[in-house]
């Protein structure tokens, strides 16, 4: 075991270790006046000189022997010959420091076009992200020699699992295995997204522990992230050696700025790998990380679009059919369709419907009830139910996971989709939660592991995650189906106050219409019985004509009040009239009715309204016809009708010089059988009006009227211009 653990691994300051691998040489230069300052004991290798001579000299001055180009760019290399032969010197920049790292040229023996030509032909070539992974491995194992060559990809808690693995025969495998999220910790993560590869050369090899100027000893760490020999941290090597690897070397896979894993690569002897190495094995890993980049965004966007559009259509479904349970369970599309559930249930107006693979419904019921007490008012989700309502252990083969949509905050009324049981079995390289240790002090302590023996962990009432987009959909559909419930209610609510206001109607209606039919029944009932007396004082014929008379008008009436009563059964059909025709049309009718009279009847601008041509053609003649009626005793009879148009609307005039109406009595114009006492002398049964004003709020139109006594009348109706109107 390590003599020093480090308390919580993750604040490990990896970056400044003050200290480098032995396998190059690195010289820190002041980048302000070009002086080295600090220096790896190794220099002595490339430079011939030591350490203690190099620090404090300028750097051109130190490398002039050997033909460099004297400007560093960042990440560069060049190739010097130095006292230990072909010599790759690389710069990078930090804030303040150039960073110069030595290291030997190797050599390499493949071709390297060739493989990356071959790489690049299969991730063009397939669709899986497998077939991509073997080829990287088999790639990667030919540029750097290494034993062992794996994809190790991080799952979303920060786990870590072998995905490919290409390893030299004899080497037990370690395909499939995970390994637990403190095996590489988080500012780890952040160094391989920054630096995309990374050898450690001799895990055994003592680092060369850098040397400054003297008097700067107490002067803070230099930031050595972008050193490509930094010092590996003992945790890490202690790791490396628990599992018996001598060197190492991974190349990040970054996908939308995120670690998605690593090609890692075990040796089990020391193995140093040139600039040019890693560069090629930098590139496959970079390869790797389009596709799989582009892959993962391709299969996402086809379920997601799959389910998105499944959403859409089954809200359409739904609002199509007459009920919200029957649209979301019979039809092409069911609550199955819009995510990866295998069951779903709905309960609603304490009717439950079971879909797919679903526990019982007393289960359901009992469920239901569970979540709407721990007043889950939102979307809710798990994929661990057990773990918040222990009872559902019982049926983890079918609800280990949920997605609850609950749809009042009162009732029961709730979407329930469900997720099997995975099975599950995760083998562990050693056990995972033996992998951080508390210390007597209860910190956390993260010791290297030691054991790497296999622990086969299997995770019971567990089922797949929901995804984001499982929960949109899920969110969607629940706003959908609130706001249809609201429609309903409205509509309801519309429903039962006309339902008021005809019973009202009703009430009123019934007692006028037997308040006046009784009048002239009576009349005829007298009549008639005058008629069997066979009086001969009395004139038979007279009588016959008065019962006549009155049979006649009880006929009006009977009409009228089914005409009447029809208006509010039928259905409006709304079109463009024209409103010319209709008025002259009108106008004829009533030139021929009153041929005595003669009224002068003037029509003025008929610009269209838009309605229904029967009933607002019933609306003028009842208008104009009363008109007429009301001052054809006048000497000279005259009528206008005239349109205008006002904004979207048309407001139409009636106006005449008839008898007019006494303002006292013109509360209840509108009301049913209506008539007023200056009226007695005119037929009529007190009914035109009731029907105009019923046909035109059928519309959403206005009727209104100004009248003087002895003068006349103005009748105005205001409808609609246009259907947007
Ligand atoms: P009626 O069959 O009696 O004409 P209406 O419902 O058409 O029935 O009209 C109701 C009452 O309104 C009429 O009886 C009359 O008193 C009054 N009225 C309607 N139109 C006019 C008008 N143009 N001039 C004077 N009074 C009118």
């Amino acid at each position: 075991m390590m003599q020093h653990p480090i308390n919580q691994c993750d604040r490990e300051p990896i970056q400044y270790p003050g200290k480098i691998q032995p396998h190059g040489a690195l010289l820190v230069v002041n980048r302000h006046n070009l002086l080295v300052e600090q220096v790896s004991p190794t220099i002595h290798q490339y430079l011939n000189i030591s350490a203690a001579e190099v620090l404090g000299k300028p750097i051109h001055e130190l490398l002039s022997p050997y033909q460099y180009h004297p400007d560093f760019e960042q990440g560069a290399y060049q190739l010097i010959q130095t006292a230990k032969g072909e010599t790759y010197l690389v710069s990078h920049y930090t804030a303040d420091y150039l960073l110069l790292e030595f290291e030997p040229f190797l050599g390499y023996t493949y071709n390297e076009e060739a493989i990356m030509s071959k790489m690049l032909h299969y991730l063009n070539q397939s669709d899986s992200v497998s077939v991509s992974f073997k080829e990287a491995v088999k790639n990667v194992k030919e540029i750097t020699g290494f034993h062992r060559v794996m994809v190790y990809m991080f799952h979303e808690d920060g786990h870590g699992e072998v995905i490919e693995e290409l390893a030299d025969p004899g080497l037990e495998p370690f395909l499939g295995l995970h390994y637990p999220d403190s095996d590489i910790p988080k500012q780890a993560r952040e160094l391989y997204k920054k630096n995309l590869v990374r050898l450690i050369a001799n895990v055994a090899a003592p680092d060369s522990i850098l040397e400054r100027i003297p008097g700067s000893e107490n002067n803070p760490p230099i930031d050595l992230s972008d050193s490509i020999l930094r010092s590996v941290s003992p945790v890490h090597i202690q790791y490396l050696q628990n599992m018996g690897v001598a060197a190492s070397f991974s190349i990040s896979i970054l996908s939308q700025g995120e670690l998605w894993g690593l090609i890692a690569c075990h040796h089990y002897q020391p193995k140093q790998l040139d600039y040019r190495q890693r560069l090629h094995a930098k590139m496959i890993g970079q390869m790797l990380s389009t596709t799989v980049r582009f892959q993962a965004e391709e299969e996402k966007q086809q379920v997601l679009g799959f389910w998105r559009d499944n959403t859409s259509n089954l809200i359409r479904q739904m609002r199509q059919s007459d009920s919200i349970l029957t649209g979301l369970t019979h039809g092409n599309l069911d609550l199955l369709s819009i995510n990866s559930a295998s069951g779903a249930a709905i309960l609603y107006e304490d009717q439950l419907t079971l879909v797919g693979h679903t526990p019982p419904p007393s289960f359901v019921r009992e469920l239901a009830v569970f979540l709407q007490k721990a007043s889950t008012k939102q979307v809710f989700q798990t994929n661990h139910l057990a773990s918040v309502y222990p009872e559902a252990a019982r049926y983890a083969d079918s609800a280990s996971g949920i997605l609850c949509a609950p749809l009042s905050a009162d009732l029961n009324d709730t979407i329930l989709w469900f997720k099997p049981e995975l099975e599950q079995e995760i083998k562990w390289a050693g056990n995972p939660d033996k992998a951080v240790i508390l210390n007597e002090q209860g910190e956390t302590r993260i010791e290297p592991r030691s054991s790497f023996a296999i622990f086969i962990q299997s995770l019971r009432g567990r089922s797949e995650k929901w995804s984001t987009a499982e929960l949109t959909n899920a969110y969607k559909l629940r706003e959908e189906i609130l706001l249809l419930i609201q429609e309903k209610i409205n509509q309801l609510r519309r429903l039962n106050e006309e339902l008021k206001k005809a019973y009202e109607e009703l009430d009123s209606f019934s007692y006028t219409i037997s308040h006046d039919l009784k009048t002239p029944l009576a009349t005829i009932y007298n009549f008639a019985e005058l008629l069997l007396e066979e009086d001969p004082a009395i004139d038979n014929r007279l009588l016959t004509q008065k019962i006549l008379r009155n049979a006649s008008r009880m006929q009006q009436m009977i009409k009228e009040v089914f005409n009447y009563t029809k208006l509010g059964r039928e259905p409006i059909k709304l079109q463009p009239i024209d409103m010319q025709s209709l008025l002259f049309q009108i106008r004829e009718d009533m030139l021929d009715a009153y041929k005595d009279t003669k009224p002068d009847l003037q029509i003025g601008n008929t610009p269209a309204v838009y309605g229904d041509s029967t009933m607002i053609g019933q609306v003028f003649s009842n208008l104009v016809s009363n008109a007429v009626k009301y001052s054809s005793k006048k000497e000279k009879p005259t009528v206008q009708i005239t349109g205008e148009m006002i904004d979207d609307s048309v407001v139409y005039s009636i106006v005449d010089n008839g008898i007019g109406m006494d303002p006292r009595h013109t509360d209840n114009l509108f009301h049913l059988f209506y008539r007023l006492p200056d009226a007695k002398t005119f037929e009529g049964t007190g009914l035109g009006l009731a029907i105009v004003k019923r046909i035109i709020d059928k519309h959403q139109g206005k009727l209104w009227f100004e009248t003087e006594r002895n003068k006349g009348t103005r009748f105005y109706i205001k409808l609609k211009k246009t259907e947007s109107a």
